[in-house]
C-alpha cells in the first residue's frame, strides 16, 4: 500500500496519542488529514505544530477558538471546527483513506458510521461504537465497501490468529479465547470492593489507558465490552466465545480449531503493536515496542474465570452474553448505563461496586425498541441514559 492520508478521531487520547507516535516513525507511508479532541487545547496545539494536519477539531467551541487563536499566531494554516457534527465530515472526507476511530464511548458511533459509509479504512479503537452500533454498523460497513481493522488487542490478536477467508470460521473454528489481565483487584477480597477508590481503579498493573477503559478493566466491564464487541467483528456464536484471566497480558487472545489446535499472538503489553497492524495491514510496519524477553519474561499463568471467586468480584462480565441473547438494542443500552455508571464512580456519586448495580437495574427497567436507523440508536441511547442516571441518583441517596 502506498501513501495513507489519515484522519484521528479522538488524537489527545492515550490511542490517539500512540498512533501518533507509529506515524511519526513513518513520514514517507502517512500524512494526517485532520486530527480532533473534545476540550485539550494545549496538546492538540502541539500535535498541530508536529503533524501540520489540514484539519483540527474540538468538539468544546470555546477551546476550539483558543486553538484557532494559538495556531494563527503561530502563522500555521489549518482550519479548526469544533462541535461534535463536523466529526462525521473529517471521517468520511474525500480526501481521507484511513480513519483511527479513537473517541471514548458511544460519542464516537456517530462518525465511525461516516467513516463505515463512506468507504474507509476503519481502525476502530472505540469498542463502545460497535457494541452500540450492532448489525447496524456492520450494514454499513458492507454498503459502504469499508475496511474494519480491529485496533483491541485482544481482537486483533484473533484477527491475526483467524484465516484470511471470514467465510471458512464458523466451520473451522471451535472457540475464540480472549485474555484479561483481572485488573488491579484480581486477587483483592470482594467484600472490601465497595471502598474501592478512583485512583486505585485507574492503577492498572500492566497498560497505561485513559480514565474510562481503566475503570471497565477494574470492573472487567471491558472485558464485557470486549466479548460483544468479539461477536460483531467475527460473527461468531457468543457460545463459542471464552474469556480466560492471564495477568501477564503476553497472550493478547487466542482461537482454538475444530482439530483443538490454538493460535495466538503474543508481544509486549502496548498498544502501538495493534496500532501499527492496522495502520501497515496487510504489511507489517515497525511500532516502537520494545521485544519480548523471552528469558526474562514472567512465567505465563492461565486462570478460569470461573474460578477463584472471579464470578463474584467481577459480575458484569456475563452481562455480555445476557445481553447477546436478549432483544438487539441491550448491548446499547447495557453501554449506556455503563458509561453513565462509570462517570458516577469518577465524580464519587457512586461506590465501585453500584457500578455493576447501574448496569443491572438499567437492564431490568429498561426494554429497547427496534432499530433501523442511527437515529433510534441515539434515542435508544439517550433514553437509556436517562434511566441509568434516575439508578444513580436513587443509589448515591442510600
Ligand atoms: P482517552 O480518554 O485517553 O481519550 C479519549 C479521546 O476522545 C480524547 O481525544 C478525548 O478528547 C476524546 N473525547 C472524549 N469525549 C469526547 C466526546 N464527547 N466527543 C468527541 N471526542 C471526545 O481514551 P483511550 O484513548 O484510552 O480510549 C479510546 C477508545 O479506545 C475507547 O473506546 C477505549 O475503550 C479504546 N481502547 C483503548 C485502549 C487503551 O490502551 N487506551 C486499549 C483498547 C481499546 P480530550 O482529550 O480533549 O478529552
Ligand atoms: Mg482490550
Amino acid at each position: 500500500m502506498g501513501f495513507q492520508t489519515l484522519t484521528i478521531l479522538g488524537s489527545t487520547g492515550s490511542i490517539g496519542k500512540s498512533t501518533l507516535d507509529v506515524v511519526a516513525r513513518h513520514p514517507e507511508k502517512f500524512k494526517i488529514f485532520a486530527l480532533t479532541g473534545n476540550t485539550q487545547v494545549d496538546l492538540l496545539f502541539e500535535q498541530c505544530v508536529l503533524f501540520k494536519p489540514t484539519y483540527a477539531l474540538l468538539v468544546d467551541p470555546r477551546a476550539a477558538q483558543k486553538l484557532e487563536q494559538r495556531l494563527k499566531q503561530m502563522g500555521l494554516k489549518i482550519d479548526v471546527l469544533s462541535g461534535a457534527k463536523d466529526l462525521d465530515l473529517l471521517a468520511s472526507h474525500g480526501e481521507v483513506d484511513t480513519v483511527m476511530a479513537s473517541i471514548v464511548g458511544a460519542a464516537g458511533l456517530s462518525s465511525c458510521l461516516a467513516a463505515a459509509k463512506a468507504g474507509k479504512r476503519l481502525l476502530l479503537a472505540n469498542k463502545e461504537a460497535l457494541v452500540v452500533g450492532g448489525h447496524l454498523f456492520l450494514s454499513q460497513v458492507n454498503s459502504g465497501n469499508a475496511k474494519l481493522l480491529p485496533i483491541d488487542s485482544e481482537h486483533s490478536a484473533i484477527f491475526q490468529s483467524l484465516p484470511e477467508d471470514p467465510s471458512t470460521w464458523d466451520q473451522r473454528i471451535q472457540k475464540i479465547i480472549l485474555t484479561a489481565s483481572g485488573g488491579p483487584f484480581k486477587a483483592r477480597d470482594p467484600s472490601t470492593l465497595h471502598l474501592v477508590t478512583p485512583q486505585e481503579a485507574c492503577r492498572h498493573p500492566n497498560w497505561v489507558m485513559g480514565q474510562k477503559i481503566s475503570v471497565d478493566s477494574a470492573t472487567m466491564m471491558n472485558k464485557c465490552l470486549e466479548v460483544i464487541e468479539a461477536h460483531y467483528l467475527f460473527g461468531l456464536d457468543p457460545k463459542k466465545i471464552e474469556v480466560v484471566i492471564h495477568p501477564q497480558s503476553i497472550v493478547h487472545s487466542m482461537v482454538q480449531y475444530k482439530d483443538t489446535s490454538v493460535v495466538a499472538q503474543l508481544g509486549t503489553p502496548d498498544m502501538r503493536v495493534p496500532i501499527a497492524y492496522g495502520l501497515g495491514w496487510p504489511d507489517r510496519i515497525e511500532s516502537g515496542a520494545s521485544q519480548l524477553d523471552f528469558q526474562n519474561t514472567p512465567p505465563m499463568t492461565f486462570e478460569d474465570f470461573d474460578s477463584h471467586q472471579h464470578r463474584d468480584r467481577f459480575p458484569g462480565l456475563l452481562l455480555a452474553w445476557e445481553v447477546l441473547n436478549a432483544q438487539p438494542g441491550s448491548t446499547g443500552v447495557l453501554n449506556a448505563a455503563n458509561e453513565i455508571a462509570v462517570d458516577a464512580f469518577l465524580n464519587q456519586k457512586i461506590k465501585f461496586t453500584q457500578i455493576h448495580e447501574v448496569n443491572r437495574r438499567t437492564l431490568d427497567l429498561f426494554a429497547p425498541g427496534p432499530i433501523t436507523s442511527l437515529d433510534d440508536l441515539l434515542i435508544l441511547d439517550s433514553h437509556a441514559r436517562l434511566v441509568a442516571r434516575s439508578v444513580v441518583e436513587d443509589l448515591s441517596k442510600l
